[in-house]
């Protein structure tokens, strides 16, 4: 099979009077008096290409193939369209059907399928309107990322995504393990024995790479990873899977408040490519999931990020003149409906947060004078809560050590990440923004699992 052929966004800039050859997927059929009318879709953008078959043009054996689902390849004559609706379409002079689809049993039909529906059909979904608009954003999103970063000389590394140390802090993990696990291998005092697994000991599906990114910063200055994370936390809400894709850039010679600068910085640039090369598939959701997202995305681009402390945020939610399920006092852990009064009622934009109570925090977060809080930084967004997490990492080395071992935590496994605070430390700080999380900011979708092509949640990895 040739590859000629244009893709139909490339037709919607052709000019007219020229022969085209296209191919895609039925989206509709339509017969009228004498003529059918055939919506195709090939993703390459959110219309789809109309194609104009006049009765006695295509043999009737083939037409009867061209039914919702089917896969054609046309070529005909490229024309202005005399309907309101499109700008062109296309006179079909000969059709070749690749693959027909039985019309009673194809499950994308026209009419409005539920989104938990859709789910149960992901091997079909990236056909429909909405899910091709979701992948083609969150395509355009994960180039924005990675020219965000280059543009500005950041290094792009990839850590591992399978890890042996088990405490990086940021939420269960999974194991990965060879052994078999209905004739476990024993210690004597009937521990599993992990000398007999394949890496000697246990090993895990990575939770974040914030670690292994932090030792490239410190010979590279600025990196980024951009990869795939896992965690196994049994929380089913519309906001967690248990695969992710995180975005975590690390910078060398730079504190808390570059951190939350780099992060306005990016969050604007990304949000800016998306409405500049998506505008088609922007339009759709502001249409049909969320009436809000434009403007939403047009003003965070223009206006400046709020910043309070952890502090101060308390002291607006204890202000508040509504009650919240999880009361509010100093020293507790930010639930998501207080991250949402913050951003959606106090601010109406997103807010970055700063300074939070070493308690709630990780051990690595660099501690501030007071001895009550670290440099930590949420950045929160309206509907979403929580969209960035991250931190001023700590350099100096025995005030690690202190906070390794007031968490708890054994330090041999950290022996290398302590060895940089050793040779050539330096202030340092970063912070990891969930891909999905993004998408459900950019696009207005209200369930995670639906920006994910293939969704991990408790109890569900179909596909
Ligand atoms: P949350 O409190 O929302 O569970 P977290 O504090 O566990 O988030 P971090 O460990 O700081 O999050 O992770 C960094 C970013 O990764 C988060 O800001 C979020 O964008 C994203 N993220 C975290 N957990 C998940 C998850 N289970 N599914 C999707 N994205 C996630
Ligand atoms: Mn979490």
């Amino acid at each position: 099979m040739s590859t000629a052929g244009q893709s139909i966004r490339d037709i919607f800039n052709a000019e007219t009077g020229t022969d085209i050859t296209t191919r895609g997927w039925v989206k509709t059929r339509r017969d009228s008096k004498g003529v059918t009318f055939v919506q195709l879709n090939d993703g390459s953008c959110f219309r789809d290409l109309q194609v104009v078959v006049d009765a006695g043009t295509i043999p009737d054996d083939v037409l009867a193939s061209v039914t919702t689902g089917a896969c054609i390849m046309v070529h005909g004559l490229l024309v202005d369209s005399p309907a309101a609706g499109q700008p062109v379409e296309v006179k079909a002079q000969s059709i070749t059907v690749y693959g027909d689809a039985d019309p009673l049993t194809y499950p994308l039909q026209k009419k409005g399928h539920t989104m938990e529906f859709l789910r149960e059909i992901a091997h079909l979904r990236p056909r429909s309107n909405t899910f091709g608009a979701v992948f083609r954003v969150r395509n355009v999103l994960s180039h924005a990322i990675h020219t965000f970063f280059q543009d500005r000389g950041f290094l792009y590394v990839h850590t591992p995504i399978i890890t042996t140390s088990d405490c990086e802090g940021a939420g269960a993990m999974f194991g990965v393990t060879t052994l078999d696990l209905m004739n476990l291998p024993r210690e004597p005092r009937g521990g599993i024995d992990y000398t007999k697994d394949f890496f000697g000991k246990p090993a895990y599906l990575t939770v974040s790479g914030q670690l292994e990114a932090e030792v490239f910063a410190l010979a590279f200055s600025n990196v980024y990873t951009f990869g795939p994370t896992f965690r196994a936390e049994n929380s089913n809400t519309p906001r967690h899977l248990a695969e992710f894709w995180m975005i975590e850039p690390e910078m060398a010679f730079c504190d808390l408040d570059g951190d939350r600068a780099l992060a306005e910085d990016f969050l604007k640039f990304i949000i800016n490519s998306v409405l500049d090369k998506c505008a088609d598939d922007i339009e759709f959701f502001n249409k049909r999931i969320d009436n809000t997202v434009l403007e939403t995305l047009e003003h965070v681009t223009k206006s400046a990020f709020e910043h309070v402390t952890y502090t101060e945020a308390v002291r607006l939610l204890e202000k508040a003149d509504r009650s919240f399920e999880f009361p509010v006092t100093w020293g507790c852990d930010l639930q998501s409906e207080h991250e949402r009064y913050l951003t959606e009622d106090v601010f109406k934009k997103p807010v970055i947060v700063t300074d939070y109570p070493k308690e709630i925090k990780a051990f690595y977060m660099r501690m501030n004078d007071d001895g009550r809080t670290v440099r930590a930084m949420d950045v929160l967004a309206p509907r979403i809560g929580e969209i960035i997490g991250g931190s001023q990492r700590e350099e100096r080395l025995d005030v690690l050590k202190e906070r390794i071992k007031a968490q708890g935590l054994p330090e041999e496994p950290y022996s290398w990440y302590m060895d940089l605070r050793r040779y050539g430390t330096v202030p340092h700080a970063g912070f990891g923004l969930g891909l999905e999380r993004m998408m459900m900011y950019v696009t207005g979708m209200k369930n995670i699992r639906d920006v994910t092509p293939f969704p991990r949640t408790p109890g569900s990895a179909e596909f």
